[in-house]
């Protein structure tokens, strides 16, 4: 069993992998400043994983940026390998504030390399984004698309790409996942560990939710004009709970195989549309999501789907959940916490 660092591991990913990291048998020191986040994730993923748990869950409120606060989480035991998901991920906020995305996305992960370096460490898995991809000339995209990011997020997140692929070039003994996600949602089935945005938020999937718990009004779906079959942008929705045993599955690879820098898409290859998801959660939810077809929002694509091979060929993983799932457990997670973890 590994001992690894998790770097925002009270987030929304972070908290779903260490659960499944917990599961697997391995003993975690997780980094927060919960900027975006609450203790009590933490606290609920150790009551899912079991009794055991408590003692192999090290937290230690700080930043990644910090020197002094790297070293501490390096010094609760020798790490084996981090899982990198601090950082922040709203671009419409790193369109008005660019300077504070690349100090903490891209200053805090050239801190934590070099903290990595000192403490003879050099197995990473990043938590990159489809987002890079900016408009796609082909899709699904594979991973030899073009990185062409349209915004200040996706420009922290190629960025780093960039740093992590000179270092792996420049020293033997890295080994590097850079993970692209497509669109994370749902939650885990119990309902008691799930998304919990600061705000209104951005994404589709927590505004439906707020909407049919009555914590909103209506939404708005941004463009019924699109190329697509019934006009609404199209997404690839992956269930959080896949993306965090695909986490998994790569520190296995990692962890089991040779230096290598390795850049996957983690998605499902299957796209659904704003309406399509509309109408699924309606389904399973019982209640009513009003909305209204409004503009097209700035920066948005048609249609953003994944092609997933290399993943399953690489790693031996593919999603196994459907939208029906995500919509399921994602409406658990809100019925039970309406206000969420209510910071
Ligand atoms: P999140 O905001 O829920 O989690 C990020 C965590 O990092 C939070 O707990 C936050 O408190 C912590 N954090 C932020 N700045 C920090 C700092 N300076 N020092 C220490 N901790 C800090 O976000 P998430 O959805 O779980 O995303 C995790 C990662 O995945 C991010 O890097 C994000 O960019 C990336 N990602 C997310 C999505 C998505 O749609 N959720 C898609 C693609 C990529
Ligand atoms: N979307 C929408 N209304 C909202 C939020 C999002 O219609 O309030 C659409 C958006 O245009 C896109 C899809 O839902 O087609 C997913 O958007 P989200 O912000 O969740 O993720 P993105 O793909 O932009 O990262």
């Amino acid at each position: 069993m590994a001992h690894l660092l998790i770097t925002g591991g009270a987030g929304f990913i972070g908290s779903h992998t260490c659960l499944v990291l917990l599961e697997a048998g391995h003993s975690l020191a997780v980094l927060d400043n919960f900027t975006n986040s609450s203790p009590e994730s933490l606290r609920r993923v150790v009551e899912l994983a079991g009794p055991s748990a408590g003692r192999r869950l090290e937290v230690v409120r700080g930043d990644v940026r910090s020197h002094e606060d790297l070293k501490q989480a390096f010094e609760v035991a020798p790490v084996d390998g981090v899982l990198h998901f601090a950082g922040l991920k709203a671009v419409g906020e790193s369109m008005s504030q660019p300077l504070r995305y690349w100090d903490t996305n891209v200053g805090g992960s050239r801190s934590l390399l070099s903290a990595m370096a000192a403490h003879d460490c050099r197995t990473l898995v990043f938590s990159s984004s489809a987002t890079l991809y900016g408009y796609p000339d082909t899709v699904p995209i594979p991973e030899s698309a073009p990185v062409r990011p349209i915004n200040p997020y996706g420009h922290t997140k190629a960025a780093v790409e960039r740093m992590l692929g000179d270092l792996a070039a420049s020293e033997p003994g890295w080994r590097i996942a850079c993970l692209r996600y497509f669109n994370p949602v749902g939650a885990h089935p119990s309902g008691r560990i799930g998304e919990d945005p600061n705000g209104i938020p951005n994404n589709l999937f927590p505004f439906i939710s707020q909407v049919a718990v009555g914590r909103r009004a209506c939404l708005d779906v941004f463009g019924g004009d699109w190329p697509t079959a019934d006009g609404s942008g199209v997404r690839d929705y992956i269930h959080v709970m896949d993306l965090a045993e695909g986490h998994l599955a790569t520190l296995d690879a990692l962890l089991t195989s040779g230096e290598q820098l390795l850049t996957l898409n983690l998605g499902s290859g299957r796209g659904y549309s704003v309406l399509e998801v509309i109408n699924t959660f309606r389904a399973i939810s019982g209640k009513a999501v009003p909305y209204t077809i409004a503009s097209r929002r700035d920066g948005d694509a048609a249609i953003t789907v994944a092609d997933p091979q290399l993943a399953e060929q690489r790693l031996g993983w593919k999603t196994k959940r459907n939208l029906h799932d995500i919509c399921r457990d994602g409406w658990a997670w809100q019925q039970a916490n309406p206000k969420g973890y209510s910071r």
